[in-house]
């Protein structure tokens, strides 16, 4: 499924391809996050025209609303929201942990309620792959057990422990016609828990594997370790997913690291309260600075938003709630999250990926907002 095509003789970045029921994948890639089979403002024209490859889908809240009934009918997720490339889509199991408030964790999944309305419901890895099944999505993710970053050890070790129990239950069950399915490594920031989950996990030869229980609010230099202390112990021929991160800088650092695949919901999320991420960095367009500001939010962007509209002109939609506004900006970061994947890939194909690396770290300005935005991430 997956195939390495080169790697970088000065740092572990890999250029790989990724072939899907629906398609081939270049990496290292970026997949916009389409929640609830949308991703937020943009439609899958914009997508395709701004280089998107493949998109993520959501099976806790596509189970909620519209329901597995409406999809099924519909002739899966693909159909539903008009989309026929690839799509990976998510097991659930992130939001049953973060969203859902009530739960009891039984041997077979967990019990939660509703975040909606208050309903009972239950998600485990049987009930999370028959979702992803019906969904029709060409990755699907095991259901695994993501604790809190700041959970105490012997919590960290059994959410390892179910882990590994239910990515093998899901290992079993049926699948959509050609779906690939990826393991989920979690441990936290122990190395005994990443280098046994991830062992553990390689030994049940998945298609590919994700490194999960990151972005969960744990600081900058702790993800990156726990990046670190898996990677190693994952094959180099199959794919690494890197789950909910990050800013343009921190999936750069993470290429570098041996990672080749990432979602974020930062992009369209920061869009909407009108921060526009550049390759310097994040700013609030809102501010009177722009005013009378006539260029475009990123001096030599390509997107749609940049080629036609000012920064005075977008700031001005924005302070009066239109919603081109917010659309444009969410064009804008989603474009340039997508074109800095583009552009390592092409750094990683004629053997620049190092110098390329340096100089992206030292022009990027991490914004304190963006990171405490990411700190408060519940949805992906
Ligand atoms: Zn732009």
């Amino acid at each position: 499924m997956f195939e390495l095509l080169k790697t970088d003789p000065h740092t572990k970045a890999r250029l790989g391809k990724l072939t899907t029921a629906h398609g081939v994948v270049d990496t290292p890639v970026f997949m916009p996050v389409g929640t609830q089979a949308s991703v937020k403002a943009l439609d899958p024209r914009e997508l395709r025209e701004m280089g998107t490859q493949i998109i993520l889908g959501n099976t806790y809240h596509l189970n909620i609303r519209p329901g597995l009934d409406i999809i099924r009918a519909a002739g899966g997720l693909h159909r539903f929201m008009n989309w026929d490339a690839p799509i990976l889509t998510d097991s659930g199991g992130f939001q049953v942990f973060s969203l859902a408030k009530i739960r009891k964790i039984k041997p077979h999944g967990v019990e939660f309620r509703s975040h909606l309305d208050g309903s009972l419901l239950f998600l485990g890895p049987k009930e999370a792959m028959e979702i992803q099944r019906v969904l029709g999505s060409d990755i699907a993710m095991v259901f695994d057990e993501c604790p809190a970053h700041d959970a105490p050890a012997k919590e960290q070790r059994l959410a390892v422990e179910r882990t590994i129990r239910w990515a093998r239950e899901c290992r079993e069950q049926p699948r959509a016609d050609g779906q690939k399915v990826f393991g989920i490594v979690q441990g936290g920031s122990s190395a005994a828990l990443r280098e046994e989950c991830a062992k553990a996990l390689v030994a049940m030869d998945f298609d590919s594997y994700a490194i999960g229980g990151v972005s969960v609010g744990e600081p900058e230099p702790e993800m990156l370790k726990a990046i670190e202390l898996t990677e190693p112990f994952l094959p180099a021929h199959k794919a690494r997913y890197a789950m909910g991160l990050g800013t343009p800088a921190q999936m750069i650092e993470l290429i570098a690291r041996g990672v080749d695949m990432f979602d974020c919901v930062l992009p369209t999320r920061i869009a909407r309260t009108g921060t526009a991420v550049t390759r310097r960095g994040a700013f609030g367009l809102k501010g009177s600075a722009y005013k009378a500001d006539f260029n475009p939010i990123e001096e030599g962007c390509g997107c749609f938003a940049c080629r036609h509209f000012t920064r005075a002109y977008l700031r001005h939609l924005l302070n009066v709630n239109e919603i081109l506004g917010l659309r444009m900006v969410s064009v804008h970061n989603s474009y340039l999250y997508l074109k800095v994947m583009a552009d390592a890939r092409a750094h990683l194909a004629v053997g620049t990926f190092a110098d390329f690396y340096r100089e992206f770290i030292m022009n990027y300005k991490p914004s304190q907002k963006i990171l405490a935005a990411r700190k408060m991430e519940t949805e992906r």
